[in-house]
């Protein structure tokens, strides 16, 4: 089965970035016979509000987006759909990589990882208080489909080694997507190009796990919008939320001709 997802985070009120993305990633699943998943990432419960989670079955509803698996509400993403539910993949997926001796133990701070020894120093990834980062030599180079053909980058260049359990124990984003779209076999990733990186990390991890189908699936990046200032819409930055549009209501038309715009663009 072919299938494709659209994973939004409930740690704000999705802005129009968000619902762009949505219904491209709808358009393209429909254009090309694939499921459409509805995965809400929800691992970092702190940053989780019932609120949030009710926006985006709100919002999809408002979209007119239909999907064909996952949580049809608020309920039956606690009950059945949460990531909290298949923590036991996460870590079974970090276990994997530790095995191959492919993590490392790291204490350093947002500031003080450019100058990290710590791969080199091997501190026991059972201390307290560590991180665990995944070894990236260079060059890393990692080749995945797109809509253009294939792309290859070097991973090394484009991130630190990236950060795949927390110091409280609990499997990072790049865990957690990279095994979902594993055991829902995703085929197709509609993403923006702010997570290229992050594409290219997952498939590196996918080829040291042996799961090197998942280099087969298409990844589409697209370009984000950006507000009127140029600068990219995020929660963080206080993006306008669909549902506080200075009209009153979400123009889905508008929303919608950008994306088949961005469908275009990436074809
Ligand atoms: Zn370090």
């Amino acid at each position: 089965m072919l299938r494709t997802r659209i994973a939004p985070t409930p740690s704000g009120l999705l802005h129009a970035g968000n619902a762009v993305n949505f219904l491209l990633t709808e358009h393209l699943a429909r254009s090309t016979g694939r499921e459409l998943l509805l995965r809400i990432d929800d691992l970092d419960q702190e940053r989780v509000r019932p609120a949030y989670v009710q926006d985006i079955f709100d919002q999809l509803e408002q979209l007119g987006i239909h999907w064909d698996l996952g949580p049809r509400n608020a309920e039956d993403l606690g009950t059945t759909w949460s990531q909290r539910h298949r923590l036991a993949l996460y870590h079974g997926l970090l276990e994997e990589l530790r095995a191959a001796g492919q993590l490392f133990a790291c204490n350093c701070t947002r500031t003080t990882i450019a100058r990290c020894r710590c791969a080199e120093l091997g501190t026991d990834l059972d201390a307290p208080d560590v991180t665990w980062r995944l070894r990236l030599t260079a060059p890393c180079l990692v080749a995945f489909r797109t809509p253009h053909g294939t792309v290859s980058t070097d991973l090394a260049e484009r991130m630190p080694p990236p950060v795949l359990r927390a110091r409280d124990g609990r499997p990072a984003y790049q865990v957690a997507s990279l095994a979902d779209d594993l055991y829902f076999g995703i085929d197709l990733v509609v993403r923006g190009e702010d997570l290229f990186a992050s594409t290219a990390c997952q498939v590196h991890m996918a080829h040291l796990l042996g799961r090197s189908a998942f280099a087969e699936a298409l990844f589409v990046h697209h370009r984000l919008l950006l507000d009127a200032h140029g600068a990219k819409l995020s929660k963080s930055a206080g993006a306008a939320a669909l549902d506080r549009d200075p009209e009153g209501s979400t123009d889905v038309k508008a929303l919608r001709e950008l994306a088949l715009q961005l469908a275009k663009e990436v074809a």
